[in-house]
């Protein structure tokens, strides 16, 4: 990509408002930048954090409206939803949205979190085949057995075998 026509040092607003009029002046604006995780912490349900996020925007001025296109990447921590443990993830999401160019900002701040929401995995597993722990001393059975023997939950099990 050619780097003079990518206005990559735009300074891009850390909380996402753009000043349409700025956008209009360029006739476009495509920008990337590394954002602040801390406007974005609160989004996935604790432990579940975001620990880098980065943002390529590309607005387009159409007639009436600007339309704003881009991709959200950045790494987070999730939790093994067997093991508890926590993993790192990679992260990529596509947004697509138009705003009219009447608004004196284009805020896409919202649009972003909104992104980012719909991508949290609640059952993230920390590999396909994670054995979880033992439901009786907690173990985490993928650093091997525990000493435990396996118990019949079933409170038909004693009587198991004796009506036969
Ligand atoms: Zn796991
Ligand atoms: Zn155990």
């Amino acid at each position: 990509m050619n780097e003079n026509s990518f206005y990559t040092n735009y300074d891009v607003p850390l909380d996402l408002q753009f000043k349409t009029a700025d956008i209009l002046r360029m006739g476009g604006l495509d920008c990337t930048a590394q954002l602040s995780r801390s406007y974005f912490e609160d989004i996935f349900a604790a432990p579940n954090k975001i620990t880098q996020v980065s943002i390529t925007v590309s607005f387009s001025v159409a007639a009436n409206e600007i339309l704003a296109r881009g991709k959200i990447t950045g790494k987070r921590l999730v939790q093994c939803a067997r093991c508890l443990n926590m993993a790192e993830q990679d992260f990529a999401e596509d947004f697509l949205e138009t705003y009219s160019n009447k608004l004196e900002i284009i805020d896409i701040m919202l649009l972003v979190r909104q992104t980012l929401a719909l991508t949290e995995d609640i059952r993230f597993l920390c590999k396909p085949d994670c054995k979880g722990l033992c439901p009786q001393c907690g173990q985490d059975l993928n650093e091997g057995p525990c000493r435990c023997k396996p118990v019949n939950l079933s409170p038909f099990a004693a009587l198991k075998g004796k009506f036969k």
